[in-house]
């Protein structure tokens, strides 16, 4: 038997929009940030009792947040952290902010990631999108992963149990911690590649206002960028939501922008490259509605 009152008992009182890097995202019946692992089973085993979707939250640096109904946001902030490191594997847990790894791991003269360095994601949000760029991804490291499945059991799952591609993950839970073997490395390399992929980022990328990185995924030997921007609509506005003028794949909150602007901006870059160029573009971010 379940407990109606146990899911509420964890519920903090907060809006959406404070966890989601485009600052977007209303007031939600059952937001919750467990503080323990075994809280975060009870709270899975609740909303699978209550028949709720469970939605894990990282850095919200994918997610645009609409009207989320009955679903069960768990946020990852307040689980304990972990991070140690044994030879070149380092065990984490799913809270850290990628920086913070990459500066921890740097301690032990250890790298590989640099070329994440600079998205506000949090490891755990980083496995589960499979996180990547400039040809490398997240799970070139990745050795294995525990997660709290939907029956709010803990499970682990070896790298070649798991299935992932371009963005996308068939983790289907909460990831609470995994196994990554990095690359021995001086601390002025780890720093060098930081620096420049920040700098290429800075060059290529808008970061003057909040938004949700690349909102599709690039086609098969295209960029989403180029296309987008190829069908006329760089800098395109909809309420305060913006196309950005430097990179056409980047929606920007210019203030107080709205779910549906956002969601009307990708309706016509969906439809003009459809018409224009015959492809199908597909979300990278997550919209939850
Ligand atoms: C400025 C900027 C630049 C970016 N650049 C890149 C880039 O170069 N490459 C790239 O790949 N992405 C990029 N992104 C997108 C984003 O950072 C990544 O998709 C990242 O992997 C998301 O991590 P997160 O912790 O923020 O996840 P969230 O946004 O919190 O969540 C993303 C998805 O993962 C799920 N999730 C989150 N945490 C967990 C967990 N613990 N267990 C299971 N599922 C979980 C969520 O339910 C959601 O479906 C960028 C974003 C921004 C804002």
């Amino acid at each position: 038997m379940f407990d109606s009152k146990m899911l509420t008992s964890f519920v903090i009182k907060s809006s959406l929009y404070r966890y989601s890097n485009i600052k977007i995202g209303d007031k939600v019946t059952y937001l919750v940030a467990p503080q323990s692992i075994s809280d975060l089973a009870i709270i899975i085993k609740e909303a699978k009792a209550q028949n709720l979707e469970i939605l894990p939250v990282g850095g919200g640096s994918n997610i645009l947040f609409g009207d989320v109904g009955n679903r069960v946001i768990i946020l990852d902030a307040n689980l304990p952290e972990i991070f140690d490191v044994k030879e070149d594997i380092v065990t984490t847990s799913s809270n850290i902010k990628i920086s913070s790894f990459i500066d921890k791991a740097m301690q032990y003269d250890l790298g590989g990631l640099e070329f994440i360095s600079g998205i506000p994601a949090h490891i755990g949000g980083a496995i589960n999108m499979n996180a990547g760029a400039f040809g490398k991804c997240i799970f070139d490291y990745v050795l294995w992963i525990e997660y709290v499945n939907l029956e709010g059991n803990i499970i682990k799952l070896e790298r070649e149990d798991l299935n992932f591609g371009y963005r996308t993950t068939s983790i289907d839970g909460f990831i609470i911690r995994a196994g990554l073997k990095l690359d021995k490395k001086t601390k002025k390399q780890i720093l060098d590649a930081k620096e420049n992929i920040i700098s290429m980022r800075l060059e290529r990328h808008p970061y003057d206002y909040p938004s949700l990185g690349s909102t599709f995924k690039n086609p098969d030997g295209k960029f989403a960028g180029q296309l987008i921007e190829e069908c006329g609509l760089k800098g395109l506005q909809i309420g305060n939501a913006q196309i950005s003028e430097k990179h056409a794949n980047f929606i920007l909150n210019k203030g107080n922008a709205t779910f549906e602007d956002v969601t009307e901006i990708i309706r016509i870059v969906k439809k003009a490259v459809k018409e224009q160029k015959n492809i199908e573009l597909e979300l990278e971010i997550r919209i939850i509605n």
